[in-house]
């Protein structure tokens, strides 16, 4: 017999190429289907996701491994949402079940002690009741389950809230950065809406961890994130990309709206004094540096327009920090 061609997935687990060949189809079917690109992470998650559907046990696990982290944790907690849900609609169903019993058994006892002989159906009338009480009790257990499901379905609801957020600054996560990047990206296509990237980066910012020690740099990280989060809108959301990099990802705005927001966000860092209070009171004046970038129907995918965020942003390091530089999406600065 010619050996079958198989994929490790989990603890020795074997699973058949053509079944991954087919997860991987309907995957790329659904991200083609809500206009998303094929790329990594989202296309990772969307074959994670199908496993999931096709209750691939093995393959979840192997892919869930693969996840990042972040990411990982993202879907576990979106896996314990559908986990409760499922549980939920178990005990409706097994209250329902419980229901017509109970109706039933109600409905036969007339004829039961119409048909029976008084003294046989005075012993069969105390089991009828036990049964009914049974039943009554099991639909209050079910209940009280259920309140108690109800809780932990918000616990979980804000959880999978939280796995979306940098633990130290309460910007939005790289992870969530990666899903709404992949979201907004899909909308500017199908629908032609402008949405906008501004990438910021401190300037010089290993000289304050440098002179003031890393407690005080995680006070300006955190310090940071605020200033720029009460500069914008309400449906603009702040990202930390990472170290000291931060996006703001602006929906239904164009390029040149996008540029006086960033010049805003430049001018209000440099104007603030930070005060940190500790064995010496520090005063501390930092700036950044912003590239700004529109998504357009010319990028092949979200990671173009980061490029050229990246890319404006680097632009005005070199030009000299403390400055807004715009690349528009054919590549001219603005
Ligand atoms: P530039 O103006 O070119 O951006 O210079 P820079 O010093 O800001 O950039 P560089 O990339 O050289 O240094 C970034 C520093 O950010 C180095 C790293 O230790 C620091 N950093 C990254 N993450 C954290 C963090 O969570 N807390 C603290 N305190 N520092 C961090
Ligand atoms: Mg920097
Ligand atoms: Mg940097």
């Amino acid at each position: 017999m010619a050996p079958e061609e198989t994929t490790q997935a989990a603890a020795g687990e074997q699973l058949p190429q053509d079944k991954i060949s087919e997860i991987a189809r309907r995957a790329l079917k659904g991200l083609v289907a809500k206009g998303k690109a094929p790329i990594p992470p989202v296309y990772e998650k969307a074959f994670y996701d199908e496993a999931l559907k096709l209750g691939e046990e093995g393959l979840v696990a192997f892919l869930q491994a693969k996840l990042p982290p972040g990411q990982a944790a993202q879907a576990m907690a979106e896996r314990l949402a559908g986990v409760m849900t499922n549980l939920g609609d178990t005990m409706k169903q097994y209250k329902e079940r419980l229901d017509v019993h109970s109706e039933h058994i109600e409905g036969r006892k007339k004829s039961l002690e119409d048909a029976l002989a008084p003294e046989v159906w005075a012993v069969l009338q105390q089991e009828v009741g036990a049964l009914l009480s049974a039943n009554a009790l099991m639909r209050e257990q079910v209940e009280a389950s259920e309140r108690r499901l109800e809780a932990h379905k918000q616990e979980v609801a804000e959880l999978q809230r939280r796995v979306r957020f940098d633990a130290l600054t309460g910007a939005l996560n790289r992870g969530a950065f990666e899903e709404d990047i992949a979201d907004e990206y899909a909308r500017c296509r199908r629908y032609d809406r402008p949405f906008t990237l501004i990438i910021a980066d401190i300037d010089c910012f290993k000289k304050v961890n440098d002179t003031y020690g890393h407690t005080i740099g995680d006070e300006v990280l955190k310090y940071f994130v605020r200033m720029i989060s009460q500069e914008v809108r309400e449906i603009d959301r702040v990202y930390r990309y990472g170290g000291e990099e931060f996006v703001v990802l602006l929906p239904e705005t164009d390029f040149d709206g996008a540029l006086v927001v960033a010049e805003r966000l430049r001018s209000r860092v440099e104007s603030r004094v930070l005060k940190c209070k500790g064995d010496e009171d520090i005063s501390l004046k930092i700036t950044a540096s912003f590239g700004v970038t529109t998504g357009g129907p010319e990028d092949a995918n979200p990671k173009a327009v980061l490029a050229r965020a990246d890319k404006a942003l680097y632009k005005a390091k070199e030009e000299g920090r403390n400055r807004v530089v715009g690349l528009r999406p054919g590549g001219g600065a603005a």
